[in-house]
């Protein structure tokens, strides 16, 4: 908290602070202004027009307000400074509980869709949230949006249990509808401390929801796609300080794909740069599975 808040600033400040507690709300952070990360082979021309015409954008989009900058309290979480992700992660899952903190609690959800996979994936994916299968199983992308993920995961030369799949709201929208912003505010903090604990070296966001929470940026897919960012989970700090933070990929969601299957291709392009970064050679006709 900075050092020169007055006493009405601070007295404000309690007030909020009691208020959000009383809605539930006990986790305050600011997100960083993400920075994009250009492709180093690119000339630099190329790479200076990139950065400037992100500026704008950012600035535009970025939800960053002085008010929230005082509100910046990251309390402990109680899987700071456990180093196993197993455990850690067991943890966020406790203290995330019978969760009733937004909405979607009372909306029809039969159960929390917490997340799957390698609790130490170098790769990660993010959805928007948990559909009817999902719901009814308890776990993120098994149903047919989830086959074709299986598919993309394949084509990688990776299996499904090598990454980590979770979504940025843990209950099913009604309906199968977008969460909405204070649905993704209340529960993306759990989604970050998930991957606080993962440190995972590439995330990638499946849909335009899933890139805009974790990137707090308003901009189009079309936009977002086709770069890297760099990336860390805002309002938690990893156990492992060495962690420099994940790169960030944007590219279509799988049930997205289902409905105009002619975007295959380019998600095949992000995923292919994010396999470059991480030093994976596709198996042979990867691009038929992703098809
Ligand atoms: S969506 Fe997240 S915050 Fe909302 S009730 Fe479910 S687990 Fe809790």
């Amino acid at each position: 908290m900075p050092r020169t808040l007055d006493a009405e600033t601070r007295r404000a400040l309690a007030e909020r602070v009691r208020y959000c507690h009383e809605l539930g709300i006990y986790d305050f952070y600011r997100r960083e202004p993400t920075s994009v990360v250009t492709d180093p082979t690119l000339s630099p021309a190329i790479q200076s027009e990139l950065r400037e015409e992100m500026s704008p954008r950012k600035a535009a989009a970025v939800r960053v307000v002085e008010e929230d900058r005082i509100l910046e309290i990251v309390s402990p979480k109680p899987e700071y400074g456990v180093g196993d992700p197993v455990a850690a992660l067991k943890l966020i899952r406790e203290d995330l509980g019978d969760c009733t903190r937004c909405k979607l609690h009372k909306q029809g959800r039969k159960q929390i869709v917490f997340g799957v996979g390698n609790p130490r994936a170098e790769l990660m994916f993010v959805g928007e949230g948990p559909g009817a299968d999902e719901d009814a199983q308890g776990e993120p992308f098994v149903g047919r949006a989830g086959q074709l993920l299986n598919n993309m995961i394949k084509a990688m030369g990776l299996r499904r249990e090598d990454v980590y799949i979770a979504n940025v709201v843990k209950c099913r929208p009604p309906g199968n509808r977008t969460p909405e912003p204070d649905e993704c505010e209340t529960c993306s903090p759990f989604l970050m401390r998930q991957i606080a604990v993962i440190k995972p070296k590439v995330v990638v966001a499946l849909g335009a929801t899933a890139a805009k929470n974790l990137l707090a940026m308003n901009s189009s897919l079309g936009e977002l796609r086709g770069r890297f960012y760099d990336f860390k989970p805002a309002g938690v700090r990893s156990s492992d300080p060495s962690w420099p933070g994940a790169r960030l990929a944007v590219t279509y969601h799988p049930a997205y794909l289902l409905r105009d299957p002619r975007q295959k291709g380019e998600t095949w392009k992000d995923l292919q740069m994010v396999m470059k970064y991480l030093g994976i050679e596709p198996p042979k006709k990867a691009a038929e599975v992703v098809g």
